[in-house]
């Protein structure tokens, strides 16, 4: 006879079968069966449930800010449902679609300025990985197939394919993935908080513009196809002084080089705007979105392009169209689906609204409480984007000494309390759902400033 099996029995062998047949990324096994997963098994609005029924505060919209209508949404799994019994997918090759062509049509209508065409693939690094061939592509196609390279930032991220990974400074990326792809050339990153004493953040603006445009001279701007650059970089909540992308904007301009807007994480309402750009009165050539478009749901991406570059790629009335690679799933109908429910829910529920309403009331608090705290350097963001920078010394801005792991044991901290937030190094981040109410960001506020607060208690000093 068999016998039940109990939950740490079902526990125990979940850990265990995840160790051996699914990889996880940048988690250990190790640390998988420390925290024994944790093992979630459902989730609804901004609360995910693990096996033993304890219920999380989701400050990180899923963990990695794709869930952004919150979890658990009948509205739509509703559309994707039907949108799989009518039609799950065919071949963009083959046949046009009409969720797509829906999905491309609102998405015109929500982008900055004229980016009007989207090239829809299943995710983020995808969508980098395309946008840079749009660009490739837009050169040659303007005879000019020797601007080829791409400059991108320090302690950026734009996903985990060669591109992605060519254009990271991660040096585990560096050293693991060698050789990565040729003509990808390192910038410094644009980060305020650690400017040089003295320099106001309009004069910062300018001096990383300025190093921008130096770097393009050394390369050659013949050689130079594009820039990729989040208008926001995610990672560290690098909020950039308001004068430095719009110099970004001018350089591109001098020296025919494209921006690539990198929106992945930030794009679609996350920052109280759709898209990040919009802050900094900006236009890119082509912004990459993936998470947020359809809200975690169903997988998707876009690199959605500028009409000045696409009347470049379809030269000739469409005659002399340039050569963009494409998968089997692009402009998959059943994502698009998803990605309509989503831009729906956002329109309705007036979510941009909400993100900018709540994400200020966050931040201030945040303001506030930090600046009674001796290990609060910085508090940053816009919207639903927020960074806690933890230093040593609030006066001089040293850092903590990396090997403390101050930013981890705060995210830590946050799990055993049943809240959910990170860190990338010593900067704590926040971003939640879009739909999360008021009385979520309080509770968030609570989680944060908790799980900071008994992680600096946990400090040698
Ligand atoms: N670009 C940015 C700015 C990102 O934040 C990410 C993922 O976090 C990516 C690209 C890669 O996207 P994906 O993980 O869907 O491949």
């Amino acid at each position: 006879a068999t016998t039940e099996e109990t939950t740490d029995e079902r526990k125990h062998r979940l850990v265990e079968d995840s160790v051996r047949y699914v990889w996880r990324h940048g988690v250990s096994t190790d640390s998988t069966r420390r925290a024994q997963g944790p093992i979630a098994v459902r989730a609804s609005g901004v609360q995910v449930e693990d096996i033993d029924g304890n219920v999380y505060l989701d400050a990180l919209a899923g963990g990695s800010a794709a869930a952004t209508l919150g979890h658990g949404r009948e509205d739509v799994a509703d559309r994707v449902a039907s949108q799989i019994r009518t039609m799950q997918w065919v071949s963009l090759r083959t046949f046009i679609n009409e969720p797509s062509i829906e999905l491309a049509k609102r998405i015109a209508e929500v982008a900055p300025g004229d980016l009007t065409t989207s090239f829809f693939v299943c995710d983020g690094s995808e969508a980098v990985e395309s946008a840079t061939q749009l660009v490739k592509s837009y050169h040659r196609q303007r005879g000019n197939p020797g601007k080829t390279k791409f400059l991108y930032r320090k302690t950026g991220y734009h996903g985990t394919t060669l591109v992605g990974a060519s254009a990271s400074s991660s040096s585990e990326f560096r050293t693991w993935f060698a050789p990565l792809a040729p003509g990808f050339v390192e910038l410094d990153a644009c980060y305020t908080y650690r400017r040089p004493s003295g320099m106001t953040e309009e004069e910062y603006g300018e001096a990383c513009a300025q190093a921008i445009e130096d770097e393009i001279l050394r390369q050659g701007p013949e050689t130079v196809a594009g820039i990729l650059a989040e208008a926001i970089p995610a990672a560290l909540v690098l909020t950039p002084p308001p004068n430095y992308l719009r110099r970004l904007r001018e350089i591109c301009d001098k020296y025919d080089i494209l921006w690539i807007d990198d929106e992945v994480f930030i794009g679609v309402g996350r920052t109280g705007t759709y898209f990040g750009s919009e802050h900094y009165g900006v236009v890119p050539d082509v912004i990459t979105v993936s998470k947020g478009i359809t809200g975690g749901y169903v997988p998707l991406g876009a690199a959605i392009a500028s009409q000045r570059v696409m009347d470049v790629l379809i030269a000739d009335g469409g005659t002399g169209q340039a050569k963009v690679s494409g998968h089997t799933y692009s402009a998959h109908p059943v994502a698009c689906a998803a990605g309509l429910a989503v831009l729906d829910a956002i329109r309705d529920e007036k979510l941009v609204d909400n993100v900018r309403d709540q994400g200020e009331w966050l931040l201030a608090q945040l303001r506030a409480w930090g600046r009674t705290n001796p290990h609060v350097g910085d508090v940053r963001g816009k919207g639903f984007l927020i960074g806690i920078e933890l230093v040593r010394d609030k006066e001089t801005r040293e850092p903590f000494p990396a090997e403390w792991g101050v930013g981890g044991k705060v995210s830590k901290a946050g799990m055993r309390n049943l809240f959910m937030c990170r860190a990338t190094g010593d900067v704590v981040t926040l971003f939640p759902a879009l739909v999360a109410t008021h009385d979520d960001v309080r509770a968030m506020f609570d989680g944060v400033t908790k799980a900071i607060e008994e992680a600096l208690g946990e400090l040698p000093e």
